[in-house]
C-alpha cells in the first residue's frame, strides 16, 4: 500500500502543468529521418478526446463500443479500490489477497518486471513533455532505443515529440490518459484511459501499442484482466530510481539518484537477473539524470526497450512493423499489403527470427491490420542495423 501513500498530489500538479507547458524546446541537433514510416498528420487530431488529465466520461458511444469488444466474464470481479486525494488506500484490509494488488504487497501476476541477466530494460514514463527533446537527442546520439510509457494527455499536448519518438523506433507504450490509480477506476473508466491513449498514438504514429505500465505500479487482477482483453502486456519494474522526487521543490537530490545507479552497477556482477528500471521524462532533473547515467548503464548492461529484452519483435498490433530485439530481430517494416495478424514480419536482412515472448494476452481481439501509410519511401528499410 505504500505506493499509494506517495505524493499523488505533487505528481498530478506536475503532470497538469506539463499539459499546459510552452512549446517543446527545439532539438539542438538535426532529427534523423524516421525509421518507422509515419502517417500524414497536420497538427490537429481528428478524433474526439476527453479533456487532458480528466477521467473520461464513460457514457459515450465510443466507450460503449470499446466495452462491447471485451469479454467481461473473463475479468475478475474485484471491487474498485477507494483512494484519498493524496493517494492513500481507504480500507486496505478489505482488498482480498486474490486481487494480487501490487500497491498492497508488490504482488506480481504475469507482469514483466525483469530482463535476462546482463540486460537492462530502459524505460521512461510520463512523457512526452517539454523536456523530451533533450532526452531524445541524447538517445539518438548514442544510438539507444527505449520504451516510452506515454500519457495520452501529454501525447496531445506534445505531439511533435511523440511523433519523433515513434519514427525513431522507440517502443511506444501506454501509461493511461490521465495518470490516476488504475485500481481506483471502474472497468469503463480504465478501458477509456487505455483506449483514448491508444487512439491518439495510432492517429499520430500509425501504430497501436500492446504494452502498458500502470501509474504508480498500481495494478490488480481486475486491471490485468481488462488489459488482457485489450491485448496488452503489463510492465512494472524491479528497480526504482525514485527520480520523480527530484521535482522542483522535491526532496530527492540528483546525487541520491546518481548513487542509486552506482550501487546497482557495483552489484551487477552478482546479478541473478537483468533489470527493468523506472525512470521519468517528466522534469528537467529527471531528464538530466537519465542523460548522466545512461552511459554508465551502457557499459554495464545491454540496454534496450522492454519488448526487446523479452524478445518480442512486434510490440504493436501492426505486425508488419518489427522493432529490434535482444536475439537479433532488426527494426524495419514489411510492406506486404496482405500482412495479417500473427505473421512475423521480420525486416529484410534480419538475421534471426525471434522466439519466445513474455506476452500474457491470449485473447487479443481479432482486428484487421491497417497498413501503415508509407509517407517516406526511403525510410522504409532499415535492415542491417541493430537498433535497441
Ligand atoms: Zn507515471
Amino acid at each position: 500500500m505504500l505506493a499509494k501513500q506517495l505524493s499523488l498530489a505533487s505528481i498530478m500538479v506536475a503532470l497538469a502543468s506539463a499539459a499546459t507547458a510552452p512549446a517543446p524546446t527545439p532539438s539542438s541537433t538535426p532529427i534523423p529521418a524516421p525509421l518507422i514510416p509515419l502517417p500524414p498528420f497536420n497538427g490537429t487530431f481528428a478524433g474526439s478526446y476527453p479533456p487532458t488529465f480528466a477521467i473520461a466520461a464513460t457514457s459515450s458511444p465510443q466507450v460503449a463500443k470499446w466495452m462491447s469488444e471485451l469479454n467481461l466474464t473473463a475479468v475478475p470481479d474485484i471491487p474498485v479500490v477507494k483512494v484519498t486525494s493524496g493517494g492513500t488506500i481507504v480500507s486496505p484490509n478489505s482488498i482480498p489477497a486474490s486481487a494480487c494488488d501490487w500497491s498492497v504487497d508488490n504482488c506480481i501476476n504475469k507482469d514483466i518486471t525483469t530482463c535476462p541477466v546482463g540486460v537492462w530494460g530502459l524505460s521512461y514514463d510520463d512523457g512526452p513533455t517539454e523536456f523530451s527533446p533533450q532526452l531524445y537527442d541524447f538517445l539518438d546520439k548514442t544510438n539507444q532505443k527505449a520504451t516510452l510509457f506515454y500519457i495520452g494527455s501529454n501525447v496531445l499536448t506534445n505531439w511533435q515529440s511523440a511523433r519523433r519518438a515513434c519514427g525513431a523506433g522507440h517502443q511506444i507504450a501506454v501509461h493511461t490518459w490521465s495518470h490516476h490509480y488504475s485500481t481506483s477506476l471502474t472497468n469503463e473508466q480504465f478501458v477509456a484511459e487505455v483506449k483514448y491513449t491508444e487512439m491518439a498514438i495510432k492517429e499520430l504514429c500509425g501504430v497501436t501499442p500492446t504494452y502498458f505500465r500502470p501509474p504508480y505500479g498500481d495494478i490488480d487482477n481486475r486491471i490485468r484482466g481488462l488489459l488482457t482483453q485489450m491485448g496488452y502486456t503489463s510492465v512494472i519494474w524491479d528497480l526504482d530510481t525514485n527520480d520523480w522526487e527530484m521535482a522542483p521543490g522535491g526532496k530527492l537530490s540528483m546525487q541520491s539518484v546518481n548513487s542509486a545507479f552506482d550501487a546497482w552497477i557495483a552489484k551487477a556482477p552478482q546479478d541473478t537477473t537483468g533489470h527493468v528500471c523506472l525512470e521519468h521524462e517528466l522534469y528537467q532533473n529527471t531528464v538530466n539524470a537519465a542523460i548522466t547515467n545512461l552511459p554508465k548503464l551502457q557499459k554495464t548492461w545491454k540496454t534496450m526497450p522492454v519488448a526487446a529484452c523479452v524478445n518480442d519483435p512486434h510490440p504493436y498490433r501492426e505486425k508488419n512493423i518489427t522493432l529490434a530485439t535482444l536475439n537479433g530481430a532488426k527494426t524495419g517494416v514489411n510492406n506486404a499489403s496482405n500482412t495479417t495478424v500473427g505473421n512475423s514480419a521480420v525486416s529484410p536482412g534480419a538475421s534471426a527470427t525471434p522466439t519466445g515472448t513474455a506476452k500474457t494476452g491470449g485473447s487479443t481481439p481479432a482486428r484487421a491490420l491497417t497498413s501503415v501509410t508509407v509517407a517516406v519511401a526511403a525510410a522504409v528499410i532499415c535492415a542491417g542495423q541493430m537498433l535497441l
